[in-house]
């Protein structure tokens, strides 16, 4: 092994950012780095982040994890999309689907052809011509080939963390139960040289993961780091959750339900199902916060509501020095688009890829943060949208978000799409065209002219195109089985 290579990895904290990193380092890494993990019986996880999006398999594929034995300990359910209710005006839905339109040509995507057949009424919902997006609103489900996946899942929380605890365990990672007290550093260079526990423990590393969530007992507490608040643009600041017996089905999408307020979701397990109220605590208190939810949920609830409160925005530099922030201790933003575990493990993947020597070259860490920074900016957009593409005007908390003034980035891309119907993609940005599009068109922005390359095809051309779509997606999907009786079936398969 070379001289200053990594020998010894310090991950502190264990919710499922602690996890998810010691099970990655553990298995893929175990072999010559040592890694040890810090958590606190005494400070509990933040306990909710159930609901996530089909970047997970990159994840678990990584880690060789069989999709049905980690569904069957986490009593997962399969995860679409997202329905928006109420969110552009009352008594109006939309779905986010993770599926694509593929339909499209060299030229112009099927949005154009769908935007001509819509202009002469020959066109329907966007979502008819999208397999994931109607097995969504039919509650349908099966697996596809690896390379057509578009599904994501509804997970428990703490079960999760469990399950990638034996993974990290069984890979030899070294789990020490404890409060870190105090975090020493190197008086010539700053760099985090051990960290002490209450009981007088030390515990010395190469490479600090600070994954302590909210807290940031290293990269904040100690480092300084600096945090880029947000709340100008997501003005919601605090959530309350709960958890209640399951009634009836279990959809096979999240439900987002836009309320005076803030929004409620609803996140369906085999089990049991996950609610809560994102809120802006300028508009309703916390208590009101808790009997409007209570007020919109179904069945028992399972536990005391609980309010959380947080401060949507990011850390300065995620890698400062020898401590890499991961999960809430690097930043936050709102659960609207499930975002928060992809960007756990986009940070891990990244930073192993990009594992320094104990030196830390400065260009490796500058290069990390910035795509991170990349990245996280671009998911800070597509929520934005959400809020400020909004016909409400109902509730102050509303015509606030009506008149944000939004970063320049997305006003751009907004306009781009009402006049001519592209949509603007980045390379790397995690959502897509038929995301952008999806939500875009759900939250009334409707284009005002579409690619002329359309106008090839004649009127009845453009009837049997759009027909034969969508009666292969609606064939295709008809034939697929329920979404609890394909779990049930799934998760008992040896
Ligand atoms: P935590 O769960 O807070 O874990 C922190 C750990 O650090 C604990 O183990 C604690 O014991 C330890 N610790 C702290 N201080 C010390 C100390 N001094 N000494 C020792 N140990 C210490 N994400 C999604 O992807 N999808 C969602 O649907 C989603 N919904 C969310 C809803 C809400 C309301 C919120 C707030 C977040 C949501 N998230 C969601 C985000 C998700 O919950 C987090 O990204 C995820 O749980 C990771 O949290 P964490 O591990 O960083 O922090």
């Amino acid at each position: 092994m070379q001289q200053d290579a990594i020998k010894n990895v310090v991950i502190a904290g264990g919710g499922t950012a602690g996890w998810m990193t010691a099970a990655a380092f553990g298995k893929l890494f175990g072999k010559n780095i040592k890694v040890t993990l810090v958590e606190s019986d005494a400070i509990p996880t933040v306990g909710v982040g159930e609901a996530t999006i089909p970047t997970l398999h990159l994840f678990h594929d990584l880690l060789k994890i069989n999709e049905a034995d980690f569904m069957a300990a986490t009593n997962a359910t399969f995860k679409l999309g997202i329905k928006f209710d109420d969110w552009y005006k009352k008594q109006q839905s939309y779905i986010h689907s993770f599926g694509h339109f593929n339909h499209g040509c060299w030229a112009a995507g099927f949005q154009h052809f769908w935007l001509r057949g819509k202009n002469v009424n020959i066109a329907s919902e966007i979502g008819d011509y999208c397999p994931e997006h109607l097995a969504c609103r039919l509650g349908k489900f099966a697996t596809a080939p690896k390379q057509e996946r578009n599904h994501a899942f509804h997970l428990d929380a703490g079960l999760y963390a469990k399950f990638l605890r034996n993974i990290a365990q069984q890979c030899g990672v070294k789990r020490i139960e404890g409060k870190i007290n105090t975090v020493n550093l190197d008086e010539d260079n700053g760099f985090i040289q051990s960290l002490i526990l209450d009981n007088g423990q030390h515990i010395v590393g190469d490479l600090f993961i600070d994954c302590t969530g909210f807290r940031g007992v290293l990269i904040e507490q100690t480092l300084h780091t600096g945090y880029e608040d947000w709340s100008h643009w997501l003005p919601c600041d605090s959530a309350v959750a709960v958890q209640t017996e399951l009634l009836g089905n279990s959809v096979p999408y999240t439900r987002s339900i836009a309320h005076d307020a803030g929004w409620q979701w609803q996140i369906p397990l085999q089990n049991r199902m996950g609610n809560g109220l994102v809120f802006c605590s300028k508009y309703i208190s916390d208590e009101d916060a808790k009997t409007q939810l209570l007020a919109n949920i179904q069945g028992k609830t399972l536990n005391t509501p609980r309010v959380i409160k947080f401060k949507t925005g990011v850390r300065r530099k995620l890698w400062n020095k020898n401590c890499v922030a991961i999960g809430l201790a690097g930043g936050f933003i709102e659960p609207l688009e499930s975002t928060s575990i992809h960007l756990i493990q986009q940070s891990i993947i990244r930073l192993m890829q990009s594992l320094p020597t104990k030196r830390m070259d400065p260009a490796i860490i500058d290069r990390f943060n910035t795509s991170m920074r990349g990245e996280i900016d671009n998911i800070r957009d597509f929520i934005i949208l959400h809020y400020h593409a909004t016909a409400r005007k109902d509730s102050a908390f509303w015509r606030y978000c009506q008149n944000i003034p939004i970063p320049e980035t997305l006003r751009a891309r907004m306009e781009q799409f009402a006049q001519s119907a592209h949509v603007y993609q980045g390379s790397g940005e995690l959502f897509g065209e038929a995301s952008w599009l999806q939500v875009m068109l759900g939250q009334g922005i409707m284009p005002n002219s579409y690619h002329p390359i359309v106008d090839l095809m004649s009127e009845q051309e453009l009837i049997e195109f759009l027909a034969t779509i969508k009666s292969q997606t609606s064939r295709r999907v008809s034939s697929l089985p329920d979404h609890l009786d394909f779990i049930r079936h799934y998760c008992k398969s040896p």
